[in-house]
């Protein structure tokens, strides 16, 4: 019997859960780490800035890329929307050569499939939510699919501390039967250099213990900061001259702004990083 069915699985902390919690996703942590003030103003007051259409433009491209490998999954027709775009279709021959296996999978009554998969998880006074681009799990174990369409897979390091990485293989755990050797999470790069490429993560208890931790510091950082927000003071700010001040779209609110060589503001973010749309 499979360790993960669906709907019938569910999770025993969500049967006490209280009528008000703050729900937080990956982003808003890896957020929170970064700078503090920033998710004041982009999570509490909703500032936001002008959107860039480059950025837009890759993030339609990112989240067709998602639409369709979920309704590949779902086995409903995709060619007409591979015929009517190029870049898509190129990707998904690209995928499909790389990684028949997830593609078009050999079908089998004893493995859960599932694209989008929603889960949440409640820790103190907060809602984690995260959504795996297609979860697999068998008797045995359950392997958590992303998909990235951004042209350069970022540093294994890096991506191994992202939020994205430590809450996705955190929740499975704590919301099933498996044990923490027995999940992993793979990035697919689909359009790295032209050719797919990916990027695992397995996953051990002593991991499990330290994402706990950190997970429970930065969660109790966040209700003492939500206390003093409520009495008018502001969240923490970065230290002067960190580098995320350069990229960040309040550094002239936060008197931060660092002038390039050109002797322009340059505030946007690295665009082969940016993240898709979540469906
Ligand atoms: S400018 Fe710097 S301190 Fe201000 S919100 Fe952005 S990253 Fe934080």
């Amino acid at each position: 019997m499979l360790r993960l069915l669906g709907d019938r699985f569910y999770n025993k902390r969500m049967l006490s859960t209280p009528t008000y919690l703050l729900r937080l996703s990956q982003g808003q942590l890896n957020l929170l780490e970064r700078c503090p003030r920033q998710f004041q103003h982009t999570y509490l007051e909703q500032l936001t800035s002008p959107a860039n259409p480059e950025h837009e433009d890759k993030q339609t491209l990112g989240s067709r890329f998602h639409l369709l490998m979920q309704q590949q999954e779902m086995g409903l027709p995709i060619n007409s929307f591979l015929q009517a775009d190029t870049q898509l279709k190129s990707w998904m021959s690209a995928f499909a050569n790389a990684a028949p296996e997830i593609v078009t999978p050999i079908t089998d009554n004893q493995t859960f499939r599932e694209s989008e998969h929603y889960r949440t998880l409640q820790v103190q006074d907060y809602l984690l939510t995260v959504i795996y681009d297609l979860l697999i799990a068998d008797n045995q174990q359950a392997q958590i699919l992303d998909w990235k369409t951004y042209p350069k897979p970022p540093d294994k390091r890096n991506l191994a501390q992202n939020w994205q990485t430590l809450l996705y293989l955190y929740v499975l755990v704590e919301t099933s039967e498996y044990l923490p050797e027995n999940i992993s999470m793979t990035y697919w790069f689909v359009q790295s250099e032209g050719r797919p490429k990916n990027i695992k993560f397995t996953y051990t208890n002593k991991q499990h213990q330290q994402t706990a931790k950190k997970l429970n510091q930065l969660l109790n950082n966040l209700t003492n900061w939500l206390a003093l927000y409520q009495q008018g003071q502001q969240f923490p700010q970065v230290i002067e001259g960190s580098k995320a001040c350069n990229y960040c779209q309040f550094a002239t609110r936060c008197q931060r702004i660092q002038a390039t060589e050109e002797g322009r503001v340059d505030l946007l973010p690295n665009i082969d990083t940016i993240q898709e749309v979540s469906l």
